[in-house]
């Protein structure tokens, strides 16, 4: 289960301190050696744990909870509080544009879920705001990632602009734009292609798209499962990109928490969604107070 540990852990430094009834400051601090490790534990990057602690530990003092009624209630409240913080506070809208079509580009690694968001994301739209989506097949180095594509959209039923793989996808992406605007498709969903890691040569492809198509919002699709390493791709990836927003996929797995708490910390990016299943309906709007919530059980 995602924050498993992480979960308990926190529940363990939280308990301890509500059987002291009265809590000391060493109560305290030694409660926020517990949270730090357990933060680290689950993979959340290094600067942000430590800029955590400290704020928990200056409002816990700040505020004399230590002299109140419920300190290790009110503990507990600034944690989620801060958790909220760190993960954006509030839930982020896809940007639209002002008139049609709104153009969405997928950008991550390979293996991280871009094609089935892609998809996801179309049925969402489809169902949520009656869109007519369509999307472009501009992974041209995976043969298989055109037929998956396209297996998508037959199964959600929206439309599939493709050239097969033997077409520059920048060229993929100029007449699939024009297909749109024939079509008078609301929204461009570009699926492209990922490498294993970050390399120089997908990057130049993906900024060439990019200033072709001028999207209105680049979904960074990363891996939740792989942790510090999802942190550090999405950074790579905003720094060439400039990205305006990270899908987190695969929560439903056993994740330890270190991507979901790190993202929006090191990136400045929000996470607009989630991905929580392989069915075509597991996307979810991504809310820090709930994620908040989910971490602390
Ligand atoms: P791409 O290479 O980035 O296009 O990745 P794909 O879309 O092909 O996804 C890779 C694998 O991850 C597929 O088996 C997907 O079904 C799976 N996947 C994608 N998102 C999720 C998710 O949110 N949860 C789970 N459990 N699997 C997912």
């Amino acid at each position: 289960m995602a924050f498993e540990s992480l979960t308990e852990r926190l529940q363990n430094a939280f308990s301890k301190l509500r059987k002291k009834g009265k809590i000391s400051e060493t109560d305290l601090r030694g409660a926020m050696r517990e949270i730090r490790l357990a933060l680290l534990e689950a993979d959340v990057n290094f600067t942000v744990v430590k800029n955590f602690v400290k704020t928990v530990r200056d409002k816990a003092i700040g505020a004399d909870v230590l002299k109140g009624l419920n300190p290790t209630q009110q503990i507990v409240k600034i944690v989620n509080d801060e958790l909220v913080a760190i993960m954006g506070d509030q839930a982020v809208d896809l940007n639209k544009s002002p008139k049609i079509p709104t153009i969405i580009m997928m950008v991550g690694l390979q293996g991280a879920g871009k094609t089935t968001t892609a998809g996801k994301l179309a049925l969402k739209l489809k169902n949520e705001q009656k869109a007519r989506p369509l999307m472009i097949a501009g992974d041209v180095y995976r043969p298989a990632a055109i037929d998956q594509l396209v297996q998508v959209g037959q199964q959600i039923d929206v439309p599939v602009f493709q050239m097969g793989t033997d077409v520059d996808p920048v060229e993929i992406v100029r007449q699939g734009l024009q297909k749109a605007s024939e079509e008078k498709n609301d929204y461009v969903i570009i699926d492209t292609a990922g490498r294993l890691q970050i390399d120089e040569k997908l990057m130049d492809e993906l900024a060439r798209i990019k200033a072709l198509a001028n999207p209105n919002e680049i979904l960074l699709v990363v891996d939740a499962m792989t942790g510090q390493n999802a942190v550090n791709t999405a950074e790579g990836f905003n720094d060439r990109l400039d990205v305006t927003g990270v899908v987190l996929t695969k929560l439903d797995g056993d994740t330890r928490g270190g991507a979901a708490l790190s993202i929006r910390a090191v990136t400045g990016k929000p996470i607009k969604f989630i991905g929580q299943g392989e069915k075509m309906t597991d996307l979810d709007v991504f809310h820090p107070d709930r994620m908040a919530s989910r971490i602390l059980g």
